[in-house]
Formats: C-alpha cells, sequence, structure tokens
C-alpha cells in the first residue's frame, strides 16, 4: 500500500490507474481508523478495482472551540488497518497542501444544513461539502462512501453531487456498533469508563423512540420527548438535539409516515457524540 501526502503524487497514481481502465472507490476519513471506517473500506473494495482512503483531519469543518488540537491521529496504525482490508493508497495531506495560503473558495450547500449538526456546528458543513469537493476533484473516484452514522452529512454529500453535476456515486453504508450499540466513532476514545457506559444513552434512546413507534405512537413530540427524558435520567449525559424530520428530505413532520430520521446529539462531559436512526412505519 502507497501512503501519499501531496495532490501532485495522487494525481500521477490515479492517472496510472485510469489507464488500466480501473474503476477507483474512494473513502474519505479523518483517521484515528475504526471498524466503521473499515466496513466503508470493505464496500468499496467490492465494488471497486482499487480503494483510496483520504485521511486528513479537515480543519474548516471544525469550530473555533471543537476538538480539531486534539483529535486523535495515528497514521501507522490507520496505515496497517487500512492496508489489511485491501485499501491501495492513502492520502494523508498536511493542511497546507489543501489549504495553501491565499485560499479563498467554499462550497455552501443550503437549506439542509439549517438544522440537527447544521445549528450546533456553524460553518461545519461548510468545511465538509469544501474538502470532499476537492477530494473528489483530486481523486475524481467512479464511488465514493460515506457512513449511515453521519446521516446529515450523507445527505449533504448526495445533495451537492447531484446539484454540482458530480460524475461518481455515493454509496452511503451502514452504521458499525459495538456489541453493546454503540456507534462506533473515533470520538469514544475521549470517553472515561463511566462516560463510555453513560454514552449507551444514544442507543437505548433510538432503541426507546423504535419501541414507542411499535406500539402505535406517531406524534413525533411525544417521541423525542420521550428520548430527550431518557437522557436526561442520564447524569453524565446533556442532550445537544433530538429531532425528527421526515427522510430524505429533512421537513419538519407533523405526525409520523414514511421514513423519518430521528437524529441525535449528546454531550457526555466535552465529547458531543451522534447517533441516528431510520424510522419507518
Ligand atoms: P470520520 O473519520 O469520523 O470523519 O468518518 C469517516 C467516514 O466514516 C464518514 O463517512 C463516517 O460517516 C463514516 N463512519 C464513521 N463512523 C462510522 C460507523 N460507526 N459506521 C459506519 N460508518 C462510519
Amino acid at each position: 500500500m502507497q501512503i501519499f501526502h501531496t495532490i501532485s503524487e495522487t494525481r500521477a497514481f490515479v492517472r496510472q490507474a485510469r489507464v488500466r481502465g480501473r474503476v477507483i472507490g474512494l473513502v474519505p476519513t479523518m483517521g484515528y481508523l475504526h471498524e466503521g471506517h473499515l466496513e466503508l473500506m470493505r464496500r468499496a473494495k467490492s465494488q471497486c478495482d482499487m480503494v483510496i482512503a483520504s485521511i486528513f483531519v479537515n480543519p474548516t469543518q471544525f469550530g473555533p472551540t471543537e476538538d480539531f488540537g486534539r483529535y486523535p491521529r495515528d497514521l501507522e496504525r490507520d496505515a496497517a488497518m487500512a492496508e489489511s482490508v485491501g485499501v491501495a493508497a492513502i492520502f494523508n495531506p498536511p493542511v497546507e497542501e489543501m489549504y495553501p495560503q491565499g485560499y479563498c473558495t467554499y462550497v455552501d450547500v443550503e437549506r439542509i444544513t439549517d438544522k440537527l449538526c447544521g445549528l450546533s456546528r456553524p460553518g461545519h458543513f461548510r468545511g465538509v461539502a469544501t474538502v470532499v469537493t476537492k477530494l473528489f476533484n483530486i481523486v475524481q473516484p467512479d464511488y465514493a462512501y460515506f457512513g449511515q452514522k453521519d446521516a446529515q452529512q450523507a445527505l449533504v454529500i448526495k445533495r451537492m453531487t447531484a446539484d454540482l453535476n458530480m460524475d461518481l456515486e455515493v454509496v452511503i453504508v451502514p452504521t458499525v456498533r459495538e456489541q453493546d450499540g454503540l456507534a462506533m466513532s473515533s470520538r469514544n476514545l475521549y470517553l472515561e469508563p463511566e462516560q463510555r457506559h453513560a454514552a449507551l444513552v444514544l442507543s437505548r434512546g433510538l432503541e426507546r423512540a423504535r419501541k414507542a413507534l411499535r406500539e402505535g405512537e406517531r406524534n413525533p413530540a411525544e417521541i423525542r420527548q420521550l428520548v430527550i427524558d431518557m437522557i436526561q435520567a442520564e447524569p453524565l449525559a446533556e442532550p445537544d438535539y433530538v429531532e425528527l424530520y421526515s427522510y430524505p428530505g429533512l421537513e419538519p413532520l407533523e405526525r409520523i409516515e414514511g421514513l423519518t430520521l430521528l437524529a441525535l446529539a449528546v454531550k457526555i462531559g466535552r465529547t458531543r457524540l451522534i447517533d441516528n436512526a431510520i424510522l419507518e412505519v
């Protein structure tokens, strides 16, 4: 497996693969890989001749008080994991390679970003859409893989590729969980043992909502309150948002019918975790 730190080396590698007619899959990540990332890479490997993973902690998607500086980084560990699932190359640029002096250009996806994580993290999706556009331009993949764990992000990327006529297919991979239900995340590393236990309120909250739905509840406000109550009953957890929207349109709902996204963001100490479920009536 190759590791590239520059755009020009990556482009040269991609060009050679193209000449040989290879179908290319891209898996964008911020590194500190876990099973969720590996699942995206395996899925890519099953559909493409060649998989390129990017590992880049993208500063433009972090707010000024967020965890950009302390986000975990371990390229050696990531490289071994990516290689084990057959990734052909890692693109791991330094920040100056992606945002050189004089950088001025950003991609803004409107409307679907004015809620959920877009509200809690102003500028976050502008950073995501921008870096993903840049990665798409650098690698020019046929397929790109994103996790359902970041449901709104996946919708933003799908919207952006459709709106800007980007010539690739976006594939969304289901959320990979720990045995006890906690959605895998590089940020789980921040959790102390008691916090790790408290973090189960997210997946339990989703399960509580599914149960209410099975029992016939169709009022989104009632379901939202059940989940909020559950989170508030956990002393180490504090809800950031609990929201239900139509899926994939992200429109507000009077009543649950059809596909509904239940999305949660919860703070456990300084760590903000997200999870979601697509509810189906
Ligand atoms: P990140 O490194 O956290 O930016 O994530 C990189 C990609 O992996 C994104 O498309 C995420 O949605 C996806 N991902 C992260 N965690 C999971 C998970 N537990 N299951 C599936 N995909 C995930």
